[in-house]
């Protein structure tokens, strides 16, 4: 916050005969608030069987409960099935996908898992989700964005981490200009999707779609 600095100090303020500012005109009424039905989750973690050492994982982050994307989602992606979810930034929508794709991996059920961002910064966030569930387990990941170097990034490619996540421009000239192919990678996730068609990466994505598995 602010504190008790005013808005303008008089050094900078403009000597017409500007007006102060009336802080009541930029503060909203109270809201009446109404009575909310608390979340009740259908499953706790321990209901969708995971392996134990990704449970444990689970465990050691502090999420005790699944988010109402979580708890709709995992079953589905645990099942193998196509989902498309809605949720809010800020509801747990990453480890509502990372979680059941971690433990298809686990269970030799899929074999690679490409999670394409709109942003460099998403998909950074999702690494880092995804070192902290991943711990101790032997599965390594990559990323493959834009801004930076395309050598690096094809050097961790070369180590075969079963976790790409990815920007759709860099990828895609990784796959048409360096000779990645994307074949082995059975499970796909458009994170943000919305934002993607927005950003105008529709042909990135389908070209890259028709690539896969
Ligand atoms: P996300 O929407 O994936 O960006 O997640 C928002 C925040 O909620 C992150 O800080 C997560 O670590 C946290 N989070 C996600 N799922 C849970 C959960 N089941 N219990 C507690 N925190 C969670």
């Amino acid at each position: 916050g602010r504190g008790k600095r005013p808005l303008f100090s008089s050094k900078n303020r403009k000597k017409t005969n500007q007006k102060a500012i009336d802080p009541a005109k930029f503060v909203n009424k109270a809201v009446t608030a109404f009575e909310e039905t608390p979340f009740v989750a259908m499953h706790t973690f321990t209901d969708f069987g995971f392996d134990a050492r990704l449970q444990a994982n689970i465990t050691k982050h502090g999420y005790e409960s699944p988010t109402p994307i979580q708890d709709g989602a995992i079953p589905f992606v645990l099942a193998g099935r196509d989902l498309i979810g809605l949720a809010n930034t800020g509801t747990g929508k990453t480890a509502a996908f990372l979680l059941p794709l971690l433990q298809r991996l686990l269970a030799g059920q899929v074999k690679r898992c490409l999670i394409v961002v709109p942003t460099r910064e998403l998909a950074v966030q999702i690494e880092d989700e995804f070192r902290l569930f991943a711990a101790g387990l032997p599965l390594r990941s990559a990323l493959v964005v834009g801004g930076a170097s395309i050598a690096k990034q094809q050097q961790a490619l070369q180590r075969r981490p079963q976790f790409v996540m990815a920007t759709p421009g860099r990828l895609r000239d990784l796959t048409e200009n360096y000779g990645l192919g994307l074949a082995d990678f059975d499970a796909v996730v458009l994170d943000e999707a919305d934002r993607m068609l927005d950003m105008g990466f529709i042909r990135d994505i389908r070209t890259i779609l028709d690539k896969l598995s």
